[in-house]
């Protein structure tokens, strides 16, 4: 499946409008190429949340084509909580249900 990151460029940096995991990656990664060691400042991220419903395990919140299901149940289909691959490793989940 082709992903298609919302990536803006101004003034040759890149731009993440979105802010989804997807982008979020894809940002990280065009980062590491242009600045490798800038890595520690961009270690602590804030957690990915739906920008609608604010929840986590959204699949919008994975995702910006993905629609948002105003639910926060883990292994939902389309969010990296529900095996979805955004480009990363593994999620660090509580492991709650
Ligand atoms: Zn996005
Ligand atoms: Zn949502």
């Amino acid at each position: 499946m082709a992903l298609n990151p919302k990536i803006t460029w101004l003034l040759g940096k890149p731009i993440n409008p979105c802010g989804c995991h997807v982008c979020e990656n894809e940002w990280l990664r065009i980062m590491d190429e242009l600045d490798p060691d800038g890595w520690m400042s961009r270690l602590s991220r804030g957690m990915i949340l739906c920008p609608e419903c604010g929840c986590k395990r959204c699949p919008r919140a994975t995702y910006h084509e993905h629609s948002c299901t105003r639910s926060n149940d883990s292994g939902q289909q389309g969010s990296i909580y529900g095996g979805f691959d955004a480009g990363e490793g593994e999620p660090v989940d509580g492991g709650e249900k």
